[in-house]
C-alpha cells in the first residue's frame, strides 16, 4: 500500500488542467523527483516548493489547491502544520509524504485533516492519481465556494428584502436590506425571534397563520403572501414601514421557511392618498357647501336657545318644573354643539388648503396645547408629564394645523383615561425628523379596531364624530410624515407622530 484516501474518493472528478501546488520538502533530491513527476503527469500545473514549515506558512496566502508535505520537516511535524496551513488558505487539499506505511500513520494523517498519505517509495502513476483527486477536491469547493458567494451578493444587493426563519420563528438569514430598514445588521439580527423584535402586535396573527400555511405546505408550491408593519420594535418612534411577504418552504428542510419582502410603504401612502382624495371630491362640494347651509340655521338655532333658557327664568313654574326645561335645553344645547364640531372637522378635512411651511419649534407648540389642556386633565384626575426638550426639534411646516393635530391626539388621550392617569408627551429629534409620542394609561384599544382608528367617522365614544384622528393623517400626510398608534391591551395607549424637518 502506498496511498491511503477515504473511499468516497472516487467520485471525485478528476481536476481539470489547472492547479496550483506546494511541495514542502527538506529533501532537495526528492522535491525534484516530485516536481518532474508531477509536470509530466498533470498538464497546466504550477508548482512552488518551501523546505520549512515557516517556509510554507509563508507561502500559503498565495491560495494552493494542494500541499504536499513531508511529515518530518526541519522545524514542524508536517501533521501538525496542516491546520495553521488551512486556516492560511482554507480551500488547500493536503497530502502528506512519509517515509514508513502503517495503519496507525495513515489513520492519525486523515484524522488530522489530510485529504491523504503517501509514501517516499511512491510509484509515478499512483502520486500522480492522487494528487489529480486532490485537485479534483479543491476544484470542486472552489466551485461551489463561488457559487455560495454569488448566492450571497444576489442576495445581498438585491432591493426586495430576504429572511429565513427556522421552525421557531428565529431569523436564521436576514439580509442588509431587510437589516438596514430595522435598524439592525445581518449579523446582529441572527437567531432573534421574528415576531418579537420586528412584527407590530396588531400584525402578529396573520403572519402567524401565513407561516403556518407554509410550512404546511397547503399553498401547493404558490408562495403565500402576507402584509405586515416592520418595525424595530424597541423603537417605537421609528417611522413605520409597511412589507408585503412571500413565503415559500425550503425544499431542503421543511422548518425553514423563505421570505421575500417588497417595502409597500410608499405605494400603501399613495393608494390610502388617492383613496381619501377620491373619497371626498365624492362627497365633493355638494358636501361641503351642505355643511356650510348647516352652519346657519345651526347659529340661529344657538341664539333661540340662549334666549329660551333667559326666557325660563322668568317663566312662572315651580322650581321642579322649571328645571326640567332647563335640563333639555341643556341637552339640545349639547346636541347642537355636537353637529357644530362635527361640521368644523368635516370641513377641515375636506377643504382642500395647501399648508403653509415655516419653521415651527414643535416642544413649544406641545408645550402651549398642553396649557390649554391642564385644567380639563386636572379636572379628570389626570397628570400630564411633559419630556420637552427646550433647544432643537424645529420642523418645516404648518403651525395651526401642527398644533391641531397635537390638540386632537391630546384629546383623544384625556378622553380615554375615564378614571384618571398619567399623560406624557415627548418630543425627540431623530435623523432629519421630529418626532412626537403622547402616551395615556387608558384602557388601550382592541387590535381589531386599531387597524380603522384612522378611518373616517370610526369612533367608539357616544358623542364622537371619528374625524379627529383622519383630520391628524391628513394633516402629517401634507406634511410628508407618518402617523401610527401602538398599544397593549389594558396597558394605554401610544400615538406616534413623526415630522420631517424639511431642511
Ligand atoms: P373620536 O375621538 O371622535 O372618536 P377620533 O378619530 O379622534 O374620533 O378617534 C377614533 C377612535 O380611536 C376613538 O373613538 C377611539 O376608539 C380610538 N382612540 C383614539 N385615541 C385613543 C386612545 N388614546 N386610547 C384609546 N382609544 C383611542
Amino acid at each position: 500500500m502506498t496511498v491511503a484516501h477515504p473511499s468516497s474518493l472516487p467520485s471525485l472528478p478528476a481536476h481539470k488542467g489547472s492547479g496550483r501546488i506546494l511541495i514542502v520538502d527538506d529533501n532537495a533530491e526528492l522535491v525534484d523527483t516530485l516536481r518532474s513527476v508531477l509536470a509530466s503527469g498533470i498538464p497546466g500545473i504550477s508548482i512552488e516548493t518551501a523546505t520549512t514549515g515557516d517556509a510554507a506558512l509563508a507561502l500559503a496566502p498565495h491560495g494552493f489547491d494542494v500541499a504536499i508535505m513531508d511529515v518530518k520537516l526541519p522545524d514542524a511535524s508536517g501533521v501538525d502544520l496542516i491546520q495553521p496551513l488551512k486556516a492560511l488558505s482554507p480551500l488547500t487539499e493536503v497530502v502528506l509524504l512519509t517515509g514508513f506505511a502503517s495503519v496507525d500513520a495513515a489513520i492519525g494523517a486523515l484524522r488530522s485533516g489530510a485529504f491523504a498519505f503517501v509514501l517516499k517509495s511512491f510509484r509515478p502513476e499512483e502520486l500522480i492519481a492522487t494528487i489529480e483527486q486532490a485537485l479534483g477536491k479543491a476544484q470542486l469547493k472552489r466551485e461551489r465556494e463561488e457559487l455560495e458567494r454569488r448566492y450571497r451578493d444576489l442576495v445581498e444587493v438585491t432591493d426586495v428584502l430576504v429572511i429565513a426563519l427556522d421552525n421557531d420563528d428565529h431569523v436564521s438569514l436576514m439580509n442588509r436590506k431587510a437589516a438596514t430598514m430595522v435598524g439592525t445588521s445581518s449579523d446582529q439580527a441572527l437567531g432573534r425571534p421574528f415576531f418579537d423584535a420586528w412584527i407590530p402586535k396588531e400584525d402578529r396573527s396573520g403572519l402567524r397563520a401565513a407561516l403556518a400555511e407554509t410550512r404546511d405546505g397547503r399553498g401547493q408550491g404558490r408562495a403565500m403572501e402576507v402584509e405586515t408593519g416592520f418595525v424595530d420594535m424597541d423603537t417605537p418612534a421609528q417611522p413605520r414601514r409597511r412589507v408585503r411577504w412571500h413565503l415559500s418552504r425550503s425544499p431542503e428542510s421543511r422548518a425553514l421557511v423563505y421570505g421575500i419582502g417588497i417595502d409597500v410603504t410608499e405605494r400603501r401612502a399613495l393608494e390610502r392618498r388617492a383613496a381619501d382624495a377620491e373619497a371626498l371630491s365624492a362627497m365633493g362640494e355638494l358636501a361641503m357647501n351642505l355643511a356650510h347651509e348647516i352652519r346657519n340655521p345651526l347659529n340661529a338655532a344657538v341664539l333661540q336657545l340662549h334666549l329660551l333658557v333667559r326666557g325660563l327664568d322668568r317663566l312662572e313654574a315651580d322650581d321642579a318644573t322649571r328645571e326640567g326645561l332647563k335640563d333639555r335645553t341643556r341637552i339640545v344645547g349639547d346636541e347642537i354643539g355636537r353637529l357644530n364640531r362635527l361640521l368644523t372637522e368635516f370641513l377641515e378635512l375636506a377643504r382642500p388648503r395647501g399648508i403653509a411651511r415655516e419653521p415651527v419649534h414643535v416642544p413649544r407648540l406641545v408645550d402651549e396645547v398642553l396649557d390649554l389642556e391642564e385644567e380639563s386633565a386636572r379636572g379628570r384626575g389626570i397628570r400630564i408629564v411633559r419630556d420637552l426638550p427646550a433647544d432643537g426639534c424645529i420642523a418645516i411646516g404648518d403651525r395651526e394645523k401642527l398644533k391641531q393635530v397635537t390638540i386632537n391626539i391630546v384629546v383623544n388621550a384625556l378622553e380615554a383615561m375615564k378614571h384618571g392617569g398619567v399623560l406624557t408627551a415627548r418630543v425627540r429629534a431623530e435623523a432629519d425628523r421630529v418626532v412626537l409620542s403622547v402616551e395615556d394609561t387608558g384602557p388601550g384599544i382592541e387590535p381589531e379596531v386599531l387597524a380603522s382608528i384612522f378611518d373616517p367617522f370610526f369612533t367608539t365614544k357616544e358623542a364622537g364624530t371619528g374625524l379627529g384622528l383622519s383630520i391628524v393623517r391628513k394633516i402629517v400626510d401634507q406634511h410628508a410624515g407618518d402617523v401610527w398608534m401602538t398599544s397593549d391591551r389594558g396597558q394605554g395607549a401610544r400615538i406616534t407622530v413623526s415630522i420631517p424637518t424639511g431642511r
